[in-house]
């Protein structure tokens, strides 16, 4: 399969390419040349299939032409060392619950499998003698999953840049007590300048050549494809638990809380493959860029807001580019067409903070479900907009014991905090302060 550019004004890529640049040269996001539809047999028996088996039909289509398929099994066998289950909340509302992983977010998934893809093209490359250097800068949440995701995976050295005192302490404990293969990097200054730093060391010539470096950001494709995985194990643990049901509504409407729209943009890569889902919508806090497109077919990338959900705080998502290639079909279609095709198949909700706690504790009240801010986000909106017949699933991004204090003030509870969230914050802290200017940083590097 080869990749081509959203900007298309870059060559076609290989996998391996695509993955180890992330990013095309024309600054564009790399789509796979092909969505190949999954055979109606397998939909016949998905019901029947463990989660990993699910995921790993779902893997040989999108990566079975590039990965030796017992190589790409064990890849994702591994990846999925935990579960992603789906839990009625009430009548016809279920939760995907995506919290499951060691950092205790849906992200979990893209990075673990991000990892091992990347370990396997460093073997089958011959040059597995140098090590390759993942930088990643983050503001709290992609750090930990990236850097829990290549924990202890041999051949690669992991970069996290924070920002110094501007992460919570929960987030900073996931990236910072890890050692072995994983450095944390404290930089004096904020997200943008360890976004900065990031840039500058892949723009380096000097650095380039003496090291190996490549990013992990959440539009690589080896990150995003992989969550259709539980997209599909949603229908079939549905199809399984309620048969019946289905027969009434053979599609679920699928909701999914969207900063940079990367998680339901796997969920619409899942439903060209032909996922049974009827239609989709997108939840937003009060970040409505997408929602306003919608209304309008006007697309305004604004500065973000700060939320309760703060892992969708977002004012430009990176994945729109994705959405507008895939539904202008890689624009043959004019920007009304594009708007139309996407209004007909995705909804839009905007929700504001105290929307969001008000969610929370009437859900909490009603069902006795504890949802974080983000999942409060996805079931307000499926709830809102459900119809009459309909089955609906929302996406639980994130533990609510990640945001504990905000959701026991909000709750007037205690969230218990889970086993391995606790091991995290018994860690003890390691990481190395830097400046946040780029002679520090590359200094740094190469006396590595
Ligand atoms: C990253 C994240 C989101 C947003 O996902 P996108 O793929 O960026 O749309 C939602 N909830 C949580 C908890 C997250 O960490």
């Amino acid at each position: 399969m080869k990749y081509y550019s959203t900007n298309g004004k870059a060559p076609m890529a290989s996998l391996e390419k695509a993955v180890v640049k992330g990013l095309a040269e024309d600054r564009g996001l790399y789509m796979p040349e092909e969505i190949y539809k999954l055979p109606k047999a397998f939909f016949d028996n998905i019901a029947s299939m463990s989660f990993q088996d699910i995921a790993y039909n779902v893997a040989s289509n999108f990566f079975g032409d590039d990965v030796d398929l017992d190589a790409l099994q064990d890849i994702v066998f591994d990846t999925l060392q935990f579960d992603c289950p789906v839990v009625e909340v009430e009548k016809n509302i279920y939760s995907l619950e995506l919290f499951h992983g060691p950092t205790l977010a849906f992200k979990d998934v893209g990075a673990r499998f991000m990892a091992r893809l990347l370990q396997y093209f460093i073997n089958s490359s011959g040059k597995s003698g140098d090590t390759v250097n993942v930088l990643v800068a983050t503001s709290g949440d992609t750090g930990s999953a990236v850097a829990n995701g290549f924990l202890g995976v041999d051949g690669i050295h992991v970069y996290v840049l924070y920002p110094k005192g501007k992460v919570s302490p929960i987030q900073e404990c996931q990236f910072t007590t890890l050692g072995k293969n994983i450095t944390a990097v404290e930089v004096d200054g904020v997200f943008d300048d360890c976004q900065r730093l990031v840039k500058s060391a892949f723009m380096d010539d000097e650095l380039n050549v003496k090291m190996r470096l490549t990013s992990a950001n959440s539009i690589n494709v080896a990150r995003f494809l992989p969550q259709a995985f539980y997209y599909f194990n949603a229908y079939a643990r549905i199809k399984s638990l309620t048969p019946h049901l289905l027969t009434l509504a053979p599609e679920i409407v699928m909701c999914v809380p969207s900063g940079n729209f990367g998680n339901i943009c796997s969920a619409l890569f899942g439903h060209q493959m032909g996922l049974p889902i009827s239609r989709f919508i997108a939840a937003n806090n009060a970040n409505d860029v997408f929602f306003n497109y919608l209304k309008t077919g006007i697309y305004e990338p604004k500065a973000s807001v700060q939320t309760l959900a703060n892992a969708m705080d977002v004012g430009d998502p990176s994945n729109f580019a994705r959405i507008i290639n895939l539904y202008s079909q890689n624009g043959a279609l004019s920007p009304e067409e594009t708007h139309a095709a996407i209004t007909s198949l995705i909804s839009g909700a905007t929700y504001s903070d105290e929307q969001i706690a008000q969610t929370m504790r009437q859900c909490y009240k009603d069902t006795g479900y504890v949802l974080d801010p983000h999942g409060a986000c996805g079931y307000r909106a499926l709830k809102e907009q459900l119809r009459e017949g309909e089955i609906g699933v929302f996406c639980e991004t994130a533990h609510p014991a990640k945001f504990k204090e905000k959701v026991d003030a909000i709750l007037g509870a205690d969230v218990a905090i889970p086993d391995r969230l606790a091991a995290f914050m018994r860690g003890e802290k390691q990481s190395v302060a830097l400046s946040c200017e780029f002679a520090d940083f590359k200094s740094f590097l190469l006396s590595r």
